[in-house]
C-alpha cells in the first residue's frame, strides 16, 4: 500500500518563490570594496533573479549548462545561486584562490559555458580565457573596485547592462525532477586533480532545511546572518540557501575579509550568526574587545578542528563558545555539529568544553559509521577505538562528476569514505583524530596530529601550530611540530615540550619543534600540511631523537 501524500519535488524554485512571496521586505546587505555597502530588499533581489533567468535564455546558454561564478560573497552571487538552478542550469562556483592550472582544469572539466566574474577578480581569470574554449561569455559584475580598462573582446559583457536589457521572467520557475543537478563544486584536490561534487535540487533543499534545526545553526527569520565562509566553498556551508528558506536578513562581507572588517560588520549590522574556518576566529580573537558584539548568538566554526583553547577564549570573552561543525564538500557540507545536550548538563565547564571541541553528532538523515581501515570492520563507539568515518545520507555524494577521480572513495554498499579518522562516544559524538593521510604512525601506533596541535595551541604563547610526520629509521614516522608564536612572544622548544609533558603520552612528544613565521594555508584557509611536508622534505631529526 502506498502513502497518499502529494509527490512534490524538493527543488529550489520553492525556495525562490517562498522568499519572494513571504520575505520581500527583508534586506540583503553587501559590503563593497571601498568600505561602502549596497542594500537591496529580497523583493528587488527577486526581480533581478528573474531578469537574470531571461538573460541566460537570451544569451542562448544551454538548458543544463554549467554557469560558472568567480565571485566574493555578495548579493549578486546570490542572484546566480538561484537563477542558474531555477532555470535548470547548474551553478558552478569557482574557487577564486586556486592556482591557474587547477582553475583551467576545473572550468574545462565542467565545460562552463559562461562565467560571471567580479571586477576585482577579472585579472586572475582573464589571462586564462584562451585556454577555456567552452566559455562563451565572461560577465563582469561591478563590485566597487576600479580596475584596468576592460579587455575589448566580444565575450565580455556587463552584468548590470545585461539585467537592464532583460525583462523579468514572469512565470513560476519549475523543476520537475528533484534529482536534477542544481550546483557543483570541486574539492580543493589536496592530491590529484580536483573532483567535481554535484549537488541536486533535492540534496540542496534537504541540506538547507537542516540549517534551520535547533541542534544546528537554527536559522530563523529573526536572525541576521553573515556567511564569512566563501560562497565558492561548498555553498558557504549552505548558509545563503538556509537564510532564504528561513527569511533571515543576510550580510555579505564582499571582498574585504580582514578580521577588523568582519568585526565591524558584525557590530554595525547586529549580526546574530556567522560562520568561518578557525583561522578567521584566531585572527579576530585579539580584537574582540574593540567592538559591540552583543547581538551575536552563534559563531559557526568548521572546515578544520576548532581548538578547545580557541573556543574557550570566545566563551570567556563573549560568553559564547564556537559552534563546532564537521563536514566536507562531498557532504554538502554539514554532517555533524557539537551542541551540548541534556546528558552533558551535569558536567564541569571544562568537560563541556571537551564536548564542544568534538565534531559532534550526526544531523538527522545523516548516517555515520567508523570503519577500521585494515580489517574493514566497524569499530565500537566506545571512545577508544578509532576508524575512518564513512557517511551516507541524502546530501552525501555517491560519485564524482563524470565518475572521475575517486571511485575508491565510495564503498561497495554506497557509503562515502571521508578520509577522516575518529572515535565516537556511546552517544555518537565523534572526535576527529586525524585525516588518514595526516596521521603520524610511530612504531605501529597512531599519533593524532589534531590532538597534538590542540595541546600545542593551548600554550598561551602559541598562535598556530601544525604537526606533520617526519620519516624515522626506527619508528617509521615521528611527529614534528611547526609552531607560530604570538606577536612579541618568544618560546623555546624545551619550554613547549615541558608544557606538553603532563598533557600527552610521552611517546607523542614531538621529536622536533620548528618555529616558523606562518603556517601555509590552502585556498580555503586551512593549514596546508602538504606545503609543510614539502618545506621539510628531507628533514633529519636531531641525533637524540627517540
Ligand atoms: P578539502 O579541505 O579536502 O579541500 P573540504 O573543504 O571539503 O575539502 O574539507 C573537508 C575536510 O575538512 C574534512 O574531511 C576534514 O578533514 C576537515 N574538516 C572539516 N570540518 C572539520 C572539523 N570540524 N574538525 C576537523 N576537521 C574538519
Amino acid at each position: 500500500m502506498l502513502g497518499l501524500m502529494q509527490d512534490r519535488p524538493l527543488a529550489l524554485p520553492h525556495m525562490f518563490h517562498r522568499a519572494e512571496q513571504l520575505f520581500g521586505h527583508k534586506e540583503i546587505i553587501t559590503a563593497t570594496a571601498g568600505g561602502g555597502e549596497r542594500r537591496i530588499t529580497i523583493a528587488e533581489w527577486a526581480v533581478r533573479v528573474r531578469r537574470l533567468a531571461t538573460a541566460l535564455d537570451r544569451l542562448g546558454i544551454g538548458a543544463d549548462a554549467r554557469v560558472g561564478t568567480f565571485c566574493w560573497n555578495t548579493a549578486a552571487h546570490l542572484e546566480l545561486y538561484l537563477a542558474a538552478p531555477c532555470t535548470g542550469r547548474v551553478l558552478h562556483t569557482l574557487n577564486i584562490r586556486l592556482f591557474p592550472d587547477q582553475l583551467t582544469y576545473i572550468v574545462n572539466h565542467a565545460e562552463d559555458e559562461i562565467i560571471f566574474v567580479e571586477r576585482s577578480l577579472l585579472g586572475a581569470l582573464w589571462p586564462l580565457a584562451a585556454k577555456l574554449p567552452t566559455v562563451r561569455y565572461f560577465v563582469i559584475i561591478e563590485d566597487g573596485t576600479v580596475g584596468a580598462d576592460l579587455p575589448d573582446d566580444p565575450r565580455i559583457l556587463g552584468y548590470e547592462r545585461l539585467l537592464a536589457e532583460s525583462e523579468p521572467f514572469a512565470g513560476r520557475f519549475e523543476i520537475e525532477d528533484e534529482n536534477t543537478a542544481a550546483a557543483m563544486c570541486y574539492t580543493s584536490g589536496t592530491t590529484g586533480n580536483p573532483k567535481g561534487v554535484v549537488y541536486s535540487h533535492r540534496s540542496t533543499m534537504l541540506h538547507s532545511l537542516i540549517s534551520l534545526t535547533a541542534d544546528g545553526p537554527a536559522l530563523s527569520e529573526r536572525d541576521t546572518v553573515m556567511p564569512i565562509v566563501p560562497m565558492f566553498h561548498a555553498n558557504a556551508w549552505g548558509l545563503p540557501y538556509g537564510c532564504l528558506l528561513a527569511g533571515s536578513t543576510i550580510v555579505f562581507p564582499g571582498p574585504n575579509m580582514t578580521p577588523k572588517a568582519i568585526l565591524e560588520l558584525i557590530a554595525q549590522h547586529k549580526v546574530t550568526l556567522t560562520g568561518g574556518v578557525p583561522t578567521i576566529w584566531m585572527g579576530a580573537l585579539p580584537l574582540l574587545d574593540d567592538y559591540d558584539l552583543s547581538h551575536l548568538r552563534a559563531l559557526l566554526c568548521g572546515g578544520s578542528a576548532a581548538p578547545k583553547a580557541l573556543s574557550e577564549a570566545y566563551r570567556e570573552k563573549l560568553g559564547m563558545p564556537l559552534l563546532h561543525a564537521w563536514g566536507m564538500t562531498e557532504t554538502s557540507p554539514i554532517a555533524t555539529a557539537s551542541t551540548v545536550r541534556s546528558h552533558h548538563a551535569a558536567m564541569t565547564e571544562d568537560q563541556r568544553a571537551d564536548v564542544r571541541a568534538r565534531q559532534g553528532q550526526a544531523f538527522p538523515l545523516v548516517d555515520l559509521r567508523l570503519v577500521d581501515p585494515d580489517t574493514g570492520e566497524e569499530v565500537p563507539w566506545d571512545d577508544q577505538h578509532s576508524g575512518e568515518i564513512q557517511a551516507a545520507g541524502p546530501w552525501v555524494a555517491r560519485e564524482y562528476y563524470k565518475g572521475e577521480g575517486g571511485g575508491a572513495q565510495f564503498t561497495e554498499d554506497g557509503w562515502l569514505r571521508t578520509g577522516d579518522v575518529a572515535t565516537a562516544d556511546s552517544y555518537g559524538f565523534i572526535r576527529l583524530v586525524d585525516r588518514t593521510k595526516d596521521l603520524v604512525k610511530s612504531g605501529g601506533e597512531w599519533i593524532s596530529s589534531v590532538e597534538l596541535e590542540n595541546e600545542i595551541m593551548a600554550h598561551p604563547k602559541v598562535a598556530e601550530a601544525a604537526v606533520i610526520a617526519i620519516p624515522h629509521q626506527r619508528w617509521v614516522e615521528r611527529p614534528m611540530a611547526c609552531v607560530v608564536t604570538k606577536p612579541g612572544e618568544t618560546l623555546t622548544a624545551e619550554e613547549l615540550l615541558e608544557f606538553l609533558r603532563p598533557r600527552v603520552a610521552r611517546w607523542w612528544l614531538p621529536d622536533a619543534v620548528e618555529f616558523i613565521d606562518e603556517i601555509p594555508k590552502t585556498s580555503v584557509g586551512k593549514f596546508s600540511k602538504r606545503q609543510l611536508r614539502e618545506k621539510f622534505a628531507g628533514y633529519t631529526l636531531p641525533e637524540t631523537s627517540s
